[in-house]
């Protein structure tokens, strides 16, 4: 061993990698297979994932998963922030930790879900159960990490429960009336139903008890001061005709996803791969023009190359969706055009209900898997 190398051994950050008889890459054809999905007008070649390390030690290379290498080439770029949604890149990632991502924030990230429906009166079209169903599906807008999860032994009080009441009524000869979640309203209160046996006339000092148990008012907390509970408005409850009318408690808790879809913060999480297309050879002149129209979402552009001659170039390859028209365009067009995917870099796209904004949903999705690894690792050492 060479002062150099043994110089090497003694950095911290020494890795096979640094060996001189380690291939730096792979020949094209198998770096290629490794990070490319090609998309074929049959079906795609190259689909899986391969981190393992063993995969090319024919040829000297180490496939496995580097520490060092992954930290040098992670990194996320956000492309769009809204209110509501979040478009981001997430780059030298494996699709098991963008799947990770997805996972969590469909199913394990907590919200406000109405719960329980106390329904004192009903004479709409619409039976109790589905009544019961529709509201708990709509999204309330208050940060879930204000409250606490509510076991069944628990009493419903002011860190584990939010309840609302509604009460409509469409009068006779009135025209039809739609009663929407903006028409709930928030007890800070508590409930205000008496729990059954209770007299709302006793002459007792002491209140009578109610279906909640509040020992102080919900708007009288600093972190709801300013900040009143409310819901997304504008998703229709009922509609009622004349003479119906509808008077119900509505009480919310805290939930995840992966007990029922109405606690997911996240109207959808998905990913797909950053597509990559290639033009094989020129494609000039009446195919340049040809390939442009037939592409959906114009991915193509065409470029005027002088002497009244012009050819295609791809210009938004980002857009691409796949649909793989640029291969049906004639004879022989897999020849021309190639459409991949690129394995590690992922285009992530999160849709908040409203609960929490998209942003603050992955950075909270981060800390579940950080917790769960650390779980992993105090288990297993
Ligand atoms: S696959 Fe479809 S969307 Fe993608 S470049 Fe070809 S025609 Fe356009």
């Amino acid at each position: 061993m060479t002062a150099a190398q043994a110089e090497k051994r003694e950095d911290k950050k020494f890795s096979i990698w640094d060996l001189p008889d380690v291939p730096d890459k792979l020949p094209p054809h198998l770096e290629f297979a490794r990070s490319r999905v090609q998309c074929n007008l049959d079906a795609p070649v190259h689909t899986e994932s391969i981190i393992y390390s063993g995969a090319y030690a024919s040829m000297g290379v180490d496939n496995s998963v580097q520490l060092d290498f992954f930290q040098e080439n992670f990194s996320v770029e956000v492309k769009r922030l809204t209110k509501d949604d979040m478009e981001f890149d997430l780059i030298g990632s494996d699709p098991s930790i963008a799947n990770a991502f997805r996972r969590i924030l469909i199913a394990e990230l907590p919200t406000m879900a109405i719960e329980k429906v106390f329904i004192a009166n009903n004479t709409s079209v619409i039976q109790d159960e589905v009544l019961a169903h529709r509201l708990g599906l709509i999204p309330i807008t208050v940060d879930p990490r204000l409250f606490e999860y509510i076991s069944e032994n628990d009493s419903p009080n002011e860190k584990n429960t939010i309840v609302f009441k509604l009460h409509a009524h469409c009068k006779r000869g009135e025209p039809r009336l739609t009663v929407k979640s903006e028409d709930l309203t928030w007890l800070p209160n508590g409930s205000e139903y008496l729990l059954e046996g209770q007299n709302p006339a006793s002459s007792s000092s002491s209140k009578p008890k109610t279906y909640t148990s509040f020992s102080c008012s919900q708007d009288s907390l600093p972190e709801f001061a300013n900040n009143p509970v409310s819901t997304m408005p504008e998703i229709i409850i009922a509609r009622l005709g004349p003479g119906q009318e509808i008077e119900f408690e509505a009480h919310a808790v805290k939930g995840m996803g992966k007990t029922h879809a109405k606690w997911s913060p996240v109207a959808t999480a998905w990913y797909r791969m950053l597509p990559e297309v290639v033009l094989l050879e020129d494609v000039e002149d009446e195919d340049a023009e040809t390939l442009v129209a037939t592409c959906p979402v114009n991915v193509f552009d065409i470029e005027d190359i002088g002497n009244g001659k012009k050819k295609a170039i791809v210009a938004r390859p980002r857009s691409c969706t796949l649909c793989r028209e640029c291969l049906r365009v004639g004879e022989e067009w897999e020849k021309r055009v190639s459409l991949r995917r690129i394995k590690d870099h992922f285009i992530f796209t999160i849709e908040s209900t409203g609960a929490l904004p998209p942003e603050v949903l992955f950075t909270e999705a981060v800390k579940i898997l950080e917790n769960k690894c650390e779980r992993v690792f105090s288990e297993l050492s």
